[in-house]
This record gives C-alpha cells, structure tokens and sequence, in this order.
C-alpha cells in the first residue's frame, strides 16, 4: 500500500491473464479497467476473445468487477455483457474506487488485483490500494494524445521491479 509506478506483472493483453496465471498470484478478485484494456475507446461492444477470456476466469472461481473512471455509458454496458459489478468515476490515480470494490466484493487488498492499461491512473491506484497491478499494452491509440502518454510511460513499461 505505498505509491508505486511499477507493475507487478506485464502482458500484451488482458486474455493473457490466464486463469492459472490468476491463481498463481493467489488472486480471487480481479478488477477490471474499461478503456484500452478490455474494449478501445468509443465502443460499445466486447470482442469475442474478451467475453471468453471472462467466462474461464469466472468458471476458475475469480470474481470480476469493473472499475473505470469513465463517467459514461460504458462501464455499465460492459458490465452488463460479462454479467459483473461495476463502479464508474472511480477517479484513478485515487484509489478509492479499488477500495469500494474490495468492500463490497468482502475481498482483501492482497487477494485482489487490477488490469489495466495505464501507469499514472491504473498502477498508482493499484499499488495505493494494496492490491497487484497486472499491466497490459492498451489496444488502440486512437488519438495522438494517448500515444504521447504511453510514451511518458515507459520508463515504468520497462522496468519490472517487482515482476513476475
Ligand atoms: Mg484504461
């Protein structure tokens, strides 16, 4: 529970957070990031691979909550099509939103993990919360703004500190 940049682990993509994977991490909650990690920006439809991918971790006994500061309709569409909870506006790099899913999930901050796609939000709110941070590349930069921040990012991209 301290303010970290660094991931504990790094994948191209959140289907490579595979059920074993999860369980070796001793994770029984993963929270989900919405933009860039499970669906690109400005859709309102989940990819195949992702909706599967949700189903085996589920069937492997791993609770999924989405946890997105995007104040529109989408984490509650997403949520809705992978038949999870939700909290929207979570305001990352805070982690008051991870902490409000711990709670209602009854779940311990080392028994829990977060996907998500960015260091200044996902990571700082991860690590600030207690829980893993499992960093994946973002699927698309649809604007070049994202392009320059992943730049800004990748000092932390990386090094793996604490890597698995
Ligand atoms: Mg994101």
């Amino acid at each position: 529970m301290s303010f970290s940049l660094f991931p504990d682990v790094k994948r191209k993509k959140v289907t490579e957070l595979t059920p074993r994977l999860l369980a070796e991490l001793g994770v029984e909650l993963l929270i989900l990031d919405v933009d860039n990690t499970i669906a690109p920006y400005g859709t309102l439809t989940l990819d195949r691979a992702v909706t599967d991918w949700a189903a085996a971790v589920k069937a492997g006994g791993v609770g999924l909550y989405i946890v997105s500061n995007n104040k529109g309709e989408r984490p509650e569409v997403f949520a809705k099509l992978l038949g999870v909870p939700y909290i929207k506006r979570a305001g990352k790099p805070s982690p008051r939103g991870i902490r409000q899913a711990l709670s209602l999930a009854g779940i311990p901050p080392e028994r829990a993990a977060l996907a998500g796609d960015q260091i200044y939000t996902d990571t700082i709110a991860a690590n600030l919360a207690g829980v893993k941070m499992l960093l994946v590349e973002p699927i698309r930069f649809s604007n070049p703004f994202l392009a320059i921040r992943y730049g800004l990012e990748l000092p932390f991209r990386r090094e793996k500190r604490k890597g698995v």
